[in-house]
């Protein structure tokens, strides 16, 4: 795939990604099954609700069912476990989405353990995660996929690269250095105690950047022709690079909004896909 203007175009990806969901949903309604992704939200956090009515919609257009459980702010982590543990049991129900975050009461890591393995669409399960790590066959954790997604669908190069990875959470910058990893690139991890790291991204190839810190990636921190990929997304539609510097640098960088955002739901909605499909094969 030719490269436009040196931005890689999450839209253009998403829209990709989404011409096969709705093929294969449709084969799968064609057999009486409709794929189904459940939505749990814990409290009303406005960027929390909007993410949800997002996937919702998503869902909607595509021919998926979507279920929305809305939880209050008040709830305790064994009656989200046990809402859980329903969608669990419940057949008509492929796919499993706990909004993050969770009210801080809420014992996330173990909310997120109680979503059956099979159910892991949005791959934040310990054993997904792991699983992930040994590059064995589960649902990647969503953001990270749809890094990787961008990359191949314009057919850049991983192996042998230098990636670096700014952030380690467990649904982004961990998943995703082992992605690449995995897909042999050599790969450093930096977090916020990590020193000097404008001089560790200098060396980057491949950048990715999740860190929740507006225009945080600075032109002059990088290596002339790096490829940016960028995972923040801060109020007024600020990514965590400094587009208007490093832009020019780079040779290629994803925008925001138009980036990781929207192929990371289509990315949801595929893995939910492939969940009903392999209930269908049972
Ligand atoms: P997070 O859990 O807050 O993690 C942020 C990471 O950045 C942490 O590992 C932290 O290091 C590191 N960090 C913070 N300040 C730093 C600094 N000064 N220098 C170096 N590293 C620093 O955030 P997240 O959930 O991974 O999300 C990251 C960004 O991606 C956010 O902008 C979020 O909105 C966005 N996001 C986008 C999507 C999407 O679909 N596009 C999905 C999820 C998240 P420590 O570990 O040392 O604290």
């Amino acid at each position: 795939m030719q490269m436009s203007n040196k931005i890689l175009d999450g839209r253009r990806v998403a829209e990709d990604i989404r011409s096969q969901v709705a093929r294969r949903t449709q084969a799968l309604r064609d057999r009486g099954i409709v794929p189904c992704l459940a939505t749990i939200l814990v409290g009303e956090d406005p960027a929390s609700v909007t993410y949800v009515r997002m996937k919702g919609n998503a869902c909607k257009r595509l021919g998926l069912e979507s279920q929305r459980i809305q939880m209050p702010e008040t709830t305790s982590t064994e009656a989200l476990i046990a809402t859980i543990e329903e969608l669990n049991a419940d057949e008509s129900v492929h796919g499993i989405l706990l909004q993050h975050p969770v009210p801080s009461q809420v014992n996330e890591r173990a909310a997120f353990d109680a979503i059956r393995l099979d159910k892991d669409v949005d791959g934040v399960t310990t054993l997904g995660f792991g699983r992930a790590a040994f590059d064995l066959p589960s649902f990647r954790s969503c953001t990270p996929k749809a890094i990787v997604s961008i990359i191949d669908y314009y057919e850049l190069p991983i192996e042998g690269k230098h990636a670096v990875v700014i952030g380690r959470s467990p649904i982004l910058g961990k998943p995703v250095a082992l992605m690449l990893l995995n897909r042999n690139a050599t790969v450093t991890i930096c977090h916020s105690r990590t020193r000097a790291l404008p001089e560790i991204v200098r060396r980057a190839d491949i950048l990715v950047v999740a860190v929740g810190r507006p225009r945080f990636v600075q032109g002059d921190w990088l290596k002339p022709g790096v490829v940016i990929l960028d995972a923040g997304y801060n109020e007024g539609n600020v990514g965590d690079v400094d587009f208007e510097s490093c832009h020019p640098i780079s040779s290629a960088i994803t925008p925001v909004p138009g980036g990781v955002g929207p192929v990371t739901i289509a990315t949801l909605l595929m893995q939910t896909v492939e969940a009903a499909e392999q209930k269908a094969s049972e």
